[in-house]
């Protein structure tokens, strides 16, 4: 899946694996107005609600240049669908990967039920 990155040329994909299975691509998209771009996590977010997946087992984000981990409003984005032991791949594109849970990179992360919503 080709990234639009014409400003950073900094490619991501991303692919989430949901529960039943499915998976569901992302990419990282920019726009003039810088702030309104978002991240390749994001967008297989979105490409997976959309489809009506809301339960996810692993995610894994490549960058074309360095390894890809995903910033602070992914990771709260996927731990509304995600326990914190989900495991998430990062990498770089022919230079291997690491794996950590969403758990360790978020460990204080805003959840359904820290508002009362059992989803
Ligand atoms: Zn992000």
């Amino acid at each position: 899946m080709p990234a639009y990155c014409p400003y950073s040329k900094f490619q991501v994909g991303a692919c989430l694996l949901a529960e039943d299975g499915r998976t569901f691509k992302g990419c990282n998209f920019e726009n003039a107005s810088y702030s309104a771009g978002i991240c390749a996590e994001r967008c297989a977010v979105a490409n997976a609600v959309v489809n009506g997946a809301r339960r996810f087992k692993a995610i894994a984000v490549v960058g074309s240049t360095a390894v890809a981990w995903p910033c602070g409003i992914c990771l709260q984005v996927l731990r509304e669908f995600c326990g914190p032991d989900m495991p998430v791949i990062a990498g770089a594109f022919g230079k291997g990967y690491r794996v950590r849970t969403l758990g360790e990179l978020l460990p204080e992360g805003l959840t359904p039920e820290d508002l009362g919503v059992n989803v």
